[in-house]
């Protein structure tokens, strides 16, 4: 029984240990998933927040969105406005320049002949007035000519007629085109370039500009007594594919000069800069030298630096390609007619006045008539010169042109008289008045009868755009020797 009871009692302890343990992990589990429910719960909610701060995030990056997407766009307008304003002042200052350089070549000449006493006595404070003018006018004809260059290369019209140059010629030749200047400020000029540096592949007229921008920059950056020194050297470069060795001959251009402060050099080779304390204004300067010459030097596929201390002086170089054989630059047949089309789109004031004409002719259906005189002479005068005798001969032109509407136009170094309303018979006649009028006044090109080339169009048998009428006329001109002009 004893033995029993205890056995029970064994039993008994058993299943309250049993249950005790049950009740324990039961009580455990249950705990334990409480907590993970709360941890669960804190999760969510935080899960939440983040989901909420997410969506906030995402409308503002499409806010953002949206407006850079509308600031894009603006930009892109204005870059368009802006190129737009761009290329009508480019137009605008190449059509101002041409129209420019006639009047002020006549009135430097007038000028400097009053001024010299060709035209009579004159005394000493007129002549020193007179002198001044003459400064004011060559400085506005620098002007005009470097305005020109910009617009011409910033609006890609730039044409380089690239060969072999020797440039050692060219270098050496700067002691005997800068004598007077040198002397004038005892500065020595020293040229330390070897007869048998290579030739470079360039056009020549543009380096000849390089290197006188740098140097006439050198003559009036230097004080008396100065030294100006020009080197040429050759240099190889690595090209881009690192296999080929490129060779360039580099050219330097140093003075002893005022020299230019380490902060102004990043940007001496933009456009009208120019360093106040070099009062340079004074100096007759326009600010464009440096940005031509860096221009040019670029279209030719080299580099120009500078290196400069302050009141030590400073040394401009320019790089080129050597010359190796390289084919000359052509201009052909296709490239010309391309040019002359763009020269035409810059909208001289010829090209105008024929688009005007045209317009007018095409609405009322009527014809009109255009002649191109070139004057044969011309081949042997000056610039100046020819600018002074067309002057005149424009003067003679106009009066054998009668109706209001008729005009006597300089283009280049020719002229177009356009007739409106006048046909083929209409534009012979014309041309048969001005040779009789031009015989009987007797005018003369420097002691010489005129020999003049004519040619004629109408509208529309020989053109109907303002170039194709020009070319038509340019093509067919004929000889009219004006003592010949009544047979
Ligand atoms: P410009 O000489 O017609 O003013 P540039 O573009 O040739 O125009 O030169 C811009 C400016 O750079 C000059 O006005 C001058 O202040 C400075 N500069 C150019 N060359 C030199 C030089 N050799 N020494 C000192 N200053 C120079």
């Amino acid at each position: 029984m004893g033995a029993l009871s205890t056995v029970n009692m064994y039993i008994l302890g058993g299943a309250i240990f049993t249950l005790l343990v049950f009740v324990l992990i039961l009580a455990f589990s249950f705990l334990r998933e409480r907590k993970l429910d709360k941890m669960c719960n804190i999760k969510n909610s935080e899960l939440l927040v983040s989901q909420q701060e997410l969506q906030a995030a995402q409308t503002e990056l499409l806010a953002v969105n949206d407006e850079l997407s509308f600031a894009y766009e603006r930009l892109n307008q204005q870059t368009n406005e802006l190129r737009r304003l761009n290329q009508l002042k480019s137009e605008f200052v190449s059509m101002v320049s041409h129209e420019l350089r006639t009047p002020l070549a006549i009135i430097k000449e007038g000028v400097k002949l009053t001024a010299d006493g060709t035209t009579g006595e004159i005394n000493d404070t007129q002549r020193e007035c007179l002198n001044m003018a003459v400064d004011g006018v060559n400085r506005l004809s620098r002007l005009i000519s470097d305005l020109l260059d910009v617009s011409r290369i910033e609006s890609g019209r730039l044409q380089l007629a690239k060969k072999s140059v020797n440039i050692a010629k060219l270098l050496l030749g700067l002691k005997e085109n800068y004598k007077t200047p040198l002397e004038n400020k005892k500065i020595s000029l020293v040229i330390d370039v070897k007869e048998n540096i290579p030739f470079v592949f360039a056009d020549v007229d543009k380096l000849a500009q390089i290197v006188t921008n740098l140097m006439d920059n050198a003559v009036k950056f230097s004080n008396e007594n100065g030294k100006i020194t020009v080197t040429a050297k050759t240099q190889e470069v690595m090209a881009v594919d690192n296999n080929t060795k490129l060779e360039y001959v580099e050219v330097g251009v140093s003075d002893t000069g005022l020299g230019i402060p380490r902060e102004e050099q990043e940007r001496i080779f933009e456009k009208f800069y120019q360093i106040g304390s070099h009062l340079t204004r004074q100096s007759g300067g326009t600010g464009l030298g440096l940005s031509i010459a860096k221009s040019l030097v670029e279209a030719h596929g080299g580099k120009i630096y500078l290196s400069s201390e302050l009141g030590k002086g400073s040394k401009f170089s320019f790089t080129l390609p050597k010359y190796e054989g390289q084919k000359e630059s052509e201009h052909s047949v296709k490239a010309e007619d391309q040019l002359f089309l763009e020269e035409r789109q810059h909208k001289n004031y010829l090209t105008l006045v024929l688009e005007e004409t045209i317009k007018m002719a095409f609405i009322y259906k009527t014809r009109f008539s255009l002649i191109n005189i070139r004057v044969d002479n011309f081949k042997d005068l000056a610039g100046f010169e020819k600018e002074i005798e067309l002057k005149k001969l424009e003067t003679q032109v106009q009066h054998c042109v009668r109706r209001p509407y008729d005009k006597v136009v300089i283009d280049e170094e020719e002229l177009v008289i356009v007739l409106p309303e006048a046909d083929s018979d209409g534009g012979k006649a014309v041309e048969r008045r001005i040779l009789e009028t031009l015989e009987k006044s007797g005018v003369k090109i420097k002691d010489q009868k005129i020999w003049l080339k004519i040619g004629r169009a109408t509208y529309p048998e020989n053109g109907e755009k303002p170039h194709e009428l020009l070319k038509f006329a340019k093509d067919n001109l004929q000889d009219r020797p004006v003592l010949e002009a009544s047979k």
